[in-house]
Formats: structure tokens, C-alpha cells, sequence
């Protein structure tokens, strides 16, 4: 048996929104759009909300992408009739896949962990587009520390549904009481834990975070690398939490 870490990928390792402003910026200014910072924070917001849609099942992938690039050219005063909104989208995920960014202390933090846990088995679960979560793990170096990556782009459920959970444990094929969850957001990582019934750690905790504990059943918390680092390493001794 192994300790089978599950980790979250963006803002957990990897910093998705430096990585996406990047990108936007590239793909809205080869298409002649003028880019400005309130765009960035134009597209982050209104694609938070579409992905909160996604997790409720509400909408597509496919309309998520749609909707996201066709309200930004707007908001760019750019003219939809002139621009192939997907293409546009499989750009801007492919111009992210080469251009990943670490959360900061995020490679030696896994460094130290596998080499103190020498029977830890790293994993990514990420709800995402595949080739931009495997582009961004490569090009930062993180694909060294992992033994399997979940995304569920390719797996065809998003977290936290229990189908997600089902094809990861699966694959892990060890005893639930030798997995935990390590994840920033409350809606996908912690939910998905809670009802799979796995171990989980909310990394960046904020917010009310008593009440956010009790309600999605959270078993730790913590708000750096070293903290993260302390509470793996007490899981992984104890061998299970509490
Ligand atoms: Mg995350």
C-alpha cells in the first residue's frame, strides 16, 4: 500500500489565472481586439460563473467555450460575425498549454514530499481541458513528481460528481483510507471528497472557514507549502486522519 495523494491542479500547484491572463492577452491581440487588465478580469469573472454552471451540470463544455470568447469580443467591441469563437478557444488553451505557471513554491514542496514520503504516490484531479492541464504540467516540470493525471475533459465527468471519483479510485486501486484530497475549491475538491468519502485537506483556506469545515465535512486545512507539508506528513504517519 502507498500513500495516494490526490492533488487539485490550479491554484493548488499551478497558478491557472497567471497562465490564463497570459494567454488571453496573446489571443485577443492577434485577433486586432484591443487588451486591457478590466478584460482579464471581465473573462475571469463571468467564466467563474460558467464553470459553477458546468458543476451543476447546467451547460456544456462545449457551450461553456461559446459563451466565454463571444462575451469577451464583445466586451472588446470586436465583431462576432468575424471570428470563429471555438478556434478562438482551442487557441487560447493551446497558447496556456505552453505557457505554465507554478504556484510559487509549488516544485520543491513536491520535491520534499516524495522524497519524505518515499511511498507517496502523487496524482493530479482536475476538472479542465486536457491538453492545456497536460502542457502546463509538462512545461513547469511538475510531471516528474506524478504517477497518473485525471482530467476531466477526458474522462467525461467533471468533479465533484461521484463518477469522477469512481474512475480515479479505480485506478488507484488501494484502500480509500489511503487516499486524500488536497484541493482550493470548496464546490469540486472538498464536495468531491466529502462524497466519495475521502480524506481532505482545503489548501488557501478563506472565507468563513469554521462553517466552510463543518459543511463539506473537511478534515484539514492548510494556507502555505510548509503547512501543506506538515499536515501530509502527520496523515501520512498516522495513517489515516483524526
Ligand atoms: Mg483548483
Amino acid at each position: 500500500m502507498h500513500h495516494n495523494f490526490l492533488f487539485d491542479l490550479d491554484q493548488t500547484l499551478l497558478d491557472f489565472h497567471a497562465s490564463e491572463r497570459k494567454a488571453l492577452e496573446i489571443v485577443l491581440t492577434d485577433c486586432g481586439l484591443n487588451y486591457t487588465e478590466g478584460c482579464y478580469e471581465h473573462f475571469k469573472e463571468y467564466n467563474k460563473l460558467l464553470w459553477l454552471e458546468l458543476e451543476k451540470g447546467n451547460i456544456s463544455r462545449t457551450e461553456l467555450f461559446i459563451k466565454r470568447f463571444s462575451d469577451i469580443i464583445e466586451y472588446c467591441g470586436g465583431d462576432l460575425t468575424n471570428i470563429d469563437v471555438l478556434q478562438l478557444n482551442n487557441d487560447f488553451i493551446l497558447t496556456m498549454s505552453r505557457n505554465g505557471v507554478l504556484m510559487d513554491g509549488a516544485l520543491e514542496f513536491m520535491r520534499r514530499l516524495t522524497s519524505d514520503i518515499p511511498d507517496a504516490r502523487c496524482y493530479i484531479i482536475s476538472n479542465g481541458a486536457t491538453v492545456n492541464a497536460e502542457g502546463r504540467i509538462k512545461t513547469t516540470g511538475l510531471d516528474k513528481y506524478l504517477t497518473k493525471i485525471y482530467i476531466s475533459e477526458s474522462m467525461g465527468v467533471n468533479k465533484p460528481s461521484s463518477d469522477f471519483f469512481d474512475i480515479v479510485l479505480d485506478g488507484v486501486a488501494e484502500p480509500k483510507d489511503a487516499c486524500i484530497v488536497i484541493g482550493d475549491s470548496l464546490t469540486s475538491d472538498m464536495l468531491g471528497a466529502r462524497n466519495a468519502g475521502l480524506t481532505s485537506v482545503w489548501f488557501m483556506p478563506s472565507g468563513d472557514i469554521p462553517s466552510a469545515c463543518l459543511k463539506y465535512d473537511i478534515n484539514y486545512c492548510a494556507s502555505s507549502f510548509n503547512e501543506l507539508y506538515d499536515v501530509l506528513l502527520k496523515w501520512a504517519h498516522k495513517g489515516k486522519c483524526n
